[in-house]
C-alpha cells in the first residue's frame, strides 16, 4: 500500500492535536510525520505510534517533500502558507475559515459531496467547513434528498472548545474560581462562560448576524450544492467542553414523517439515531464527545408549517467538526487521486 507524507500544522492545538490521534486511530498510510506549530513550541513532543514526535516551526521550507498538509494554525498563517505549501505540491487539507468561499476551492463534508475532492486540482487546496455545519449538513443531505429542503432554522449550543485549547483552560478556570471564590478572569470570551450562555460567536457584522452564523447560511448552500435552501442562524457558545448540539427546525417541500425521518436517518453512514423520549434517550454532548458519529433525536413534526419537522443534532465538534472530517478527505484523496 502506499504511504503518504503527512504534515500537520497547528500540531499543539485543540483540532492539531486530534489530527494527530486520528491518523493513529484510523490507520491513516502515514510514512512521515510532521508536526508544525509556532516558535512558542518547537522542542515539544507529541506522541505518534508510540514515538514522542518533536514540534517543529511552521515557516516557508516545512512542505518540501510533503504530500497531504492538515492544516488548523488559525486563518492568517493558513492564507499565507496553505499556498506555499500546495505550490511545493503538496495537497492541502485547511480547517479554518480562510478559504471556505472561495468558488473555485472545494468546500467538502465527504459524507454529502465527496466527488468534489476531485477539484483539489483547481488550486491545491480543500476547505473543511465549520464544525456546526458540519454536523447539520450531513442530516439535511438525506432528508433534502427525500423531500427537497425549503428553509432551515437553527440554534446552536456550542462547546467552549471550539474556541480552541485557551478556551477549555478559561471555562475550567472559571469554574474553579466560583467556587474558591476567587476574582473571575476573562481573556478569551467578553463575558464570563462559566454557567453561562453568550449568544455571541466569531465577530459581528453589518447585517447583525455574526461571522459564524453566516458561515452556517454559507457554507451549507456551498456543500449542498443549492443556492435555493433558505438558512438563518443563532450561535451561541454554552459552558460545555466537548461537543456541539444543535435545534434544528427544516420546512420541507413535500410531507416527510417523522418515522420516515427516523428510518433514513438510521441508514446514513456515520449517523445515529437516539430518539426514544419515554426512556430519556436523547443525543448529549457528553455521549457524543470522543465518538465519530453524529447523533441526531427528538424528531418531531413542527405543527406550525405544512411540512416541518424539528430534531437536535449533537457532535464532537473537535472530531467529526474538524478532524475527523479532514482525515476522510486524505483518506479519499489517498485513495483516489494521490
Ligand atoms: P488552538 O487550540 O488555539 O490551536 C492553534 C494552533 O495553531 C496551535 O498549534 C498553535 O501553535 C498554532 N499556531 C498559532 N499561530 C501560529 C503561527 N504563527 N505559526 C504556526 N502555528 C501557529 O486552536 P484550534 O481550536 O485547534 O483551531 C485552529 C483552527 O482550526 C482555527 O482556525 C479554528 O477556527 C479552526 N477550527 C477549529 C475547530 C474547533 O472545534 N476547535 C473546528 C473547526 C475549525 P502554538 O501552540 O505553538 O501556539
Amino acid at each position: 500500500m502506499k504511504e503518504f507524507n503527512v504534515a500537520v500544522a497547528g500540531a499543539t492545538g485543540a483540532v492539531g492535536n486530534e489530527m494527530v490521534a486520528t491518523l493513529e486511530q484510523r490507520k491513516f498510510p502515514v510514512k512521515n510525520l510532521k508536526l508544525l506549530a509556532s516558535s512558542r513550541s518547537v522542542g515539544n513532543t507529541i506522541s505518534f505510534k508510540g514515538m514522542d514526535l518533536k514540534v517543529e516551526e511552521l515557516n516557508e521550507e516545512s512542505f518540501k517533500g510533503v504530500d497531504i498538509g492538515l492544516f488548523s494554525p488559525g486563518g492568517s498563517v493558513s492564507l499565507k502558507f496553505a499556498p506555499i505549501a500546495a505550490a511545493s505540491g503538496c495537497v492541502v487539507i485547511d480547517n479554518t475559515s480562510a478559504f471556505r468561499m472561495e468558488p473555485d476551492i472545494p468546500l467538502v463534508v465527504p459524507e454529502v459531496n465527496e466527488h468534489a475532492i476531485k477539484d483539489y486540482k483547481n488550486r491545491g487546496i480543500i476547505a473543511n467547513p465549520n464544525c456546526s455545519t458540519i454536523q447539520m449538513v450531513v442530516i439535511l443531505k438525506h432528508l433534502h434528498d427525500a423531500a427537497r429542503i425549503k428553509r432551515v432554522v437553527v440554534s446552536t449550543y456550542q462547546a467552549v472548545s471550539g474556541t480552541g485549547k485557551k478556551a477549555i483552560y478559561e471555562l475550567e478556570q472559571q469554574v474553579l474560581a466560583i467556587y474558591g471564590q476567587n476574582e473571575i478572569v476573562k481573556k478569551v470570551y467578553p463575558h464570563q462562560i462559566a454557567f453561562n450562555c453568550l449568544p455571541h460567536i466569531d465577530s459581528f457584522i453589518e447585517n447583525g448576524y455574526t461571522k459564524e452564523e453566516m458561515k452556517m447560511v454559507n457554507e451549507t448552500k456551498k456543500i449542498m450544492e443549492d443556492q435555493n435552501i433558505q438558512v438563518t442562524a443563532t450561535t451561541v457558545r454554552v459552558p460545555v467542553f466537548y461537543g456541539h448540539s444543535e435545534s434544528v427546525n427544516v420546512e420541507f417541500e413535500k410531507d416527510l414523517t417523522p418515522e420516515e425521518a427516523r428510518e433514513i436517518l438510521s441508514k446514513a453512514p456515520g449517523v445515529k439515531v437516539v430518539d426514544n423520549p419515554s426512556k430519556n434517550l436523547y443525543p448529549l454532548a457528553i455521549n457524543a464527545a470522543g465518538k465519530d458519529d453524529i447523533f441526531v433525536g427528538r424528531i418531531r413534526r413542527d405543527e406550525s408549517v405544512a411540512h416541518g419537522l424539528n430534531m437536535w443534532i449533537v457532535a464532537d465538534n473537535i472530531r467529526k467538526g474538524a478532524a475527523l472530517n479532514a482525515v476522510q478527505i486524505a483518506e479519499v484523496l489517498a485513495k483516489k487521486y494521490l
